[in-house]
């Protein structure tokens, strides 16, 4: 099944919330997502997203998915859309790294795959455990009070994993812990996320005024190395992200035992034949995972939801669920959130169906 048209769509995702922010002051109000429809010599058309967390995220922006995907588009129009090891193969071999441009594209040839073989995608990735799995919420960065607030609103609505952006001054952060581990109940999960924004000192600091509270700290600092000289100061279990984007840093955080748990996103790591390389070895290292993407909207929540319903239950943590946190729908079929718990669908390949009103004319057509 050859392609023979890749497409790419710009959609505006307002935020619920009004904002999203976290460490440093960087903050989002309008995600600016992009849409990859590949067409094929079979009349099968498949479809993909990438959404960055802004530009100040990860190595990534948004104008750059679809600039990448001009460059690297044409080198594909003619390649097998089913043969996913070799497609990516192909895409490594004519732009080297820009891995979340390659995102959209691979996850739009496995719902072409899953259509072509009339499976959910979360059966071809490993099978479907359980009847469902469990999500967790971020709360974006407010005074300890507002966050507390947010975490008590959220939790009625059936969440019990709550990560807190943290990674500002190291005191409000200390206050902001405490504010909401007062909120939980027995069972939930709190993570501290400081999305790099502490030095080593700051976050020494941190962990030890919360040392009597149950919670997660995820990557405190900006590079691998300070986030191990903390790993190294405390005992609470400690989640690693934005340093982990490929296999061989995964293994090298697994060597030096610098992480309990990884958030493997999707995009960062080039795509879900990727992402999926990277899941199934942490579930045979024992490192526990949080499934999920950089950001985006319906078609980026319905990929995680075959991802990580195809996610051994002992090796997962959470997954996100995206869709939930933005005003504008992308696509009919998405799973929703059920008392803070999402279901992969049952339907060939991702299950969804664009909304082609939303979606409005392609910026980007290679043919
Ligand atoms: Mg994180």
């Amino acid at each position: 099944m050859k392609i023979r048209r890749i497409a790419a769509y710009r959609v505006e995702l307002p935020l619920r919330e009004g904002s999203y922010k976290w460490s440093g002051g960087k903050a989002v109000t309008v995600f600016d997502s992009t849409i990859v429809r590949i067409d094929t010599d079979g009349d099968l058309t498949g479809w993909g997203e990438v959404c960055p967390l802004g530009p100040f995220y990860l190595p990534a922006y948004a104008n750059g998915v679809r600039a990448g995907i001009a460059e690297l588009g044409p080198h594909l129009i003619g390649e097998n859309a089913l043969e996913l090891g070799k497609l990516n193969h192909r895409m490594d071999a004519a732009l080297k790294g820009h891995a979340y441009v390659k995102s959209g594209i691979d996850m739009a040839c496995w719902d072409l795959l899953g259509k072509a073989a009339g499976l959910p995608a979360c059966v071809l990735m490993g099978g479907r455990f359980g009847d469902d799995f469990a999500l967790y919420r971020a709360i974006s960065q407010e005074s300890p009070e507002a966050m507390a607030g947010r975490v008590g609103g959220y939790r009625r609505e059936g969440y019990r994993r709550f990560q807190l952006k943290v990674g500002g001054d190291p005191d409000v952060d200390i206050e902001r812990i405490r504010a909401v581990a007062a909120q939980l109940q027995p069972g939930d999960r709190l993570v501290a996320d400081a999305n790099t924004g502490w030095r080593m000192h700051d976050a020494l600091r941190v962990v030890r005024a919360v040392r009597d509270i149950d919670v997660y700290i995820e990557q405190p600092c900006l590079s691998y190395e300070e986030c191990l000289t903390v790993r190294r100061h405390t005992d609470h279990p400690f989640v690693l992200d934005e340093v982990i984007d490929a296999v061989d840093v995964l293994l090298r955080g697994h060597a030096d035992r610098a992480m309990d748990v990884v958030n493997i996103k999707i995009s960062k790591f080039g795509g879900l034949t990727k992402a999926r390389q990277a899941r199934d070895l942490c579930a045979c290292l024992g490192v526990a995972m949080t499934l999920e993407d950089s950001w985006g909207g319906d078609i980026v929540t319905a990929a995680i939801a075959h991802f990580a319903h195809s996610c051994s239950p002992e090796a997962f943590f959470s997954a996100t669920d995206f869709n939930s946190y933005v005003t504008v729908s992308t696509a009919d079929g998405t799973p929703q959130r059920t008392n803070g718990r999402m279901a992969a669908s049952t339907l060939p390949g991702l299950g969804i169906t664009p909304k082609m009103e939303v979606l409005g004319k392609p910026v980007l057509v290679i043919e």
